[in-house]
């Protein structure tokens, strides 16, 4: 898609990230991240394990405090001591590797709940909704199926499902198909380029290099809480410019 659809770079950023610093006690996870995501920019975020790009994708909806720098998401400051982190939530999905789905909510029930709880969308309504965005993740005839029914390509739809029915600006995604059976992963990354042809700014942290060279607009390498090196997949898979960059990619490759 890099190639068909140019990275959508004009006009304001949807997220920006600036000296963006976490700790953990005394250990620096994130060491200064700076990094500017445009509406509807697919950005890929590879890595070595530890260099911190699951903190960076929790940094985003807060699941964790940054320590410092300043994080916006369209007119939310979300590093703002005041900031409603439901809002921030409301307007951010997140998937991650292992679904996270409740296993004893239906699918459907799955994708409603929030849409009650979170934004007061009841009975009929967010059912319509969680339909139409179970149907797109092509899970139209699991609706009362419960998780444990399911293959874990089918969770791993039906938690993608459950974020989109927030109508989020922006889609986190945590190493969604790390945790798949191999046979299992095409389908779920065939969901996600669809999302991408559709527009939807994407964050997402991979070992996926063939999705990413095919569908990120931009790769962004990660290592030790630093970003090392950004640019389109053409560039950043196939003739990186950084010893570190080559070094993992020669590992993952
Ligand atoms: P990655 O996703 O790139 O594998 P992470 O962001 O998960 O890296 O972790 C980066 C570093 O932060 C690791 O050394 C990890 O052990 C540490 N870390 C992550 N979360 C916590 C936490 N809640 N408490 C303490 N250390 C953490
Ligand atoms: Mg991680």
């Amino acid at each position: 898609m890099s190639e068909l659809t140019p990275a959508p770079v004009e006009g304001e950023p949807l997220v920006e990230i600036r000296g963006l610093r976490k700790s953990f006690g005394t250990h620096e996870v994130l060491k200064g991240i700076d990094l500017v995501v445009h509406p509807g920019e697919v950005v890929c975020i590879i890595g070595p394990s530890g260099s911190g790009k699951s903190t960076l994708l929790r940094c985003v909806n807060l699941l964790e405090q940054p320590t410092a720098g300043t994080i916006r998401i369209g007119a939310m400051e979300v590093t703002d001591p005041d900031v409603d982190i439901d809002l921030v939530r409301r307007h951010v999905g997140m998937v991650f590797q292992q679904f996270n789905l409740f296993p004893h909510l239906s699918v459907l029930r799955n994708c409603t709940i929030a849409q009650d709880k979170v934004l007061g969308r009841k009975g009929a309504d967010a059912e319509r909704i969680a339909r139409s965005t179970l149907a797109r993740v092509n899970l139209d005839d699991k609706l009362d199926a419960f998780p444990a029914q399911l293959s874990g390509g089918q969770q791993q739809r039906v938690a993608i499902a459950r974020a989109l029915s927030m109508d989020p600006d922006l889609m986190l995604f945590d190493e969604p198909t790390s945790a798949l059976d191999p046979e299992l992963v095409g389908d779920v990354l065939t969901v996600m380029r669809r999302l991408a042809d559709e527009g939807m700014t994407m964050l997402v942290v991979t070992h996926e290099m063939a999705f990413a060279r095919e569908v990120a607009h931009r790769v962004v390498f990660m290592d030790d809480g630093m970003i090392v090196e950004q640019g389109p997949p053409e560039q950043v898979i196939s003739a990186p410019t950084e010893e570190r960059t080559r070094e993992f990619l020669r590992r993952v490759l």
